[in-house]
């Protein structure tokens, strides 16, 4: 859908950075699709991205400075002209050209019921902290089994790969992964292995015939990564939400990066173990990834 608003500036967001808790200042009280929307100058929370709805929005809930408070359902994503100040979600977000430099992205929370709040209120945005944290620890867990697939598979590529991942393997999860689907328990990641991947040099039926193998190699190896410990960090920390963020930590001393705009855990060392399974699909294959905390 479409709102027209007075806002003139996406929304800053400090979610990277591993912050839970912040004051904002109310800029915009509406309603979507008959929920009550609250936008921020800032917030904490990291809400379900447009292009890549990997990791779900934050919960929480928003306190006035009179103490009275209500539940944030959940927090998404939406698109905003910044000279126009018209706000696109859903269907018409996706019409909408990002690299436009008119076009911010601002964090939408979806309240639950209703409460009396105008703009220009100073509130604190709260963030239910088990719940990120918990989809903190599976995505910084479905990364490292990214990687480790590549590596899995990087025999099965018969022409040299024109993309290699920061650890030097054909980047087959880049070129391949269609969906992903992150909840508190786990992740579920599907691989389309198209006529261009297959022309690239992918072997499509010899790494399908050995997903038993590949399985058990893949949990050999994330066993082995997880050994040493190594900061996690997500950069900027802080910044605009359409700003592009990066992902990076060190596996046995090896600095690897890739382009994230989710949450992570803050250091390898809270990952008690990660079990991965793949299985084929009508277009190529699904792993199910799931992480443990470190006990
Ligand atoms: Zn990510």
């Amino acid at each position: 859908m479409q709102l027209q608003t007075e806002l003139a500036e996406g929304t800053i967001t400090s979610f990277a950075a591993g912050a839970v808790v912040a004051p904002a200042r109310v800029l915009l009280v509406t309603e979507m699709d008959g929920r009550m929307v609250i936008v921020t100058d800032r917030t904490p929370f990291h809400p379900q991205s447009l292009t890549w709805p990997d990791q779900p929005g934050d919960r929480g809930t928003v306190t006035l400075a009179d103490n009275r408070q209500t539940v944030v359902e959940d927090s998404r994503e939406a698109l905003l002209n910044r000279v126009t100040g018209m706000i696109f979600t859903g269907e018409d977000a996706t019409a909408v050209k990002r690299n436009d430099p008119e076009i911010n992205a601002v964090v939408l929370h979806l309240v639950q019921g209703s409460i009396e709040v105008s703009p220009g209120a100073t509130v604190t945005l709260h963030v239910d902290a088990d719940y990120r944290r918990a989809l903190s620890l599976q995505h910084t867990g479905v990364h490292l089994a990214a990687l480790v697939l590549n590596q899995a598979a990087a025999a099965f590529w018969t022409k040299k790969a024109d993309d290699a991942d920061s650890l030097g393997a054909p980047n087959l999860d880049k070129a391949a992964v269609a969906g992903s689907r992150i909840t508190p328990e786990g992740s579920v990641d599907s691989y389309r292995i198209g006529k261009s991947l297959r022309k690239k040099g992918f072997d499509r039926d010899a790494f399908l015939a050995d997903l038993p193998g590949r399985t058990a190699a893949i949990i050999a190896t994330l066993r082995q990564m997880i050994d040493t410990p190594a900061p996690v960090l997500v950069a900027p920390g802080e910044g605009y939400l359409h700003d592009r963020r990066l992902w990076a930590t060190r596996l046995n001393g090896t600095e690897v990066s890739m382009p994230c705009g989710g949450t992570h855990v803050e250091n390898l060392s809270q990952i008690g173990g990660i079990m991965v399974e793949l299985a084929a699909s009508d277009e190529g294959f699904v792993m199910a990834t799931t992480t443990l905390p470190a006990s």
